[in-house]
């Protein structure tokens, strides 16, 4: 069965192609020549397309594996455990899972935190200034 979108020659009965991922599947082909037309000028065989059929939660690669609503939930349960949750939360924004988007979601809520612990401080640095204030006004 020959793909088409670069061509390659794939065994018969192939869901995917074994050059490009594009589905040889007829109905799935045609719905991807479609899409390869739009791009006839930049066309790079090498390059994935993410049709419908990519969005198959058993061909996305770990790196893009979406996080459901629960597992964002999951995580933000994980990362609010005082000091367990903050390492986990370092490990993950720099790195420690292949997955961007805990990563990304790991960066955001740091950010988050960080912010968080910057207002925190000023809040704290103010009434403890009132305070400081307040004690000396009342030495008079
Ligand atoms: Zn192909």
């Amino acid at each position: 069965m020959k793909c088409p979108n670069c061509g390659y020659e794939n065994p018969e009965g192939a869901n995917n192609c074994a050059q490009c991922g594009a589905p040889l599947a007829p109905a799935a082909g045609q719905q991807f020549q479609q899409s390869q037309a739009q791009q006839t000028q930049q066309s790079q065989p090498q390059q994935p397309h993410y049709t419908q059929a990519a969005f198959d939660p058993n061909t996305i690669p770990e790196e893009y594996k979406p996080i459901s609503m629960w597992g964002y939930f999951g995580y933000e349960l994980l990362f609010s455990i005082p000091i367990v949750g903050f390492i986990l939360l370092i490990v993950f924004s720099v790195g420690g899972t292949r997955n961007n988007n805990l990563k990304n979601f790991a960066r955001s809520y740091f950010c988050f935190l960080i912010i968080a612990v910057v207002i925190a401080i000023i809040i704290i640095a103010a009434g403890a200034g009132a305070g400081i204030a307040e004690s000396f006004s009342n030495m008079r």
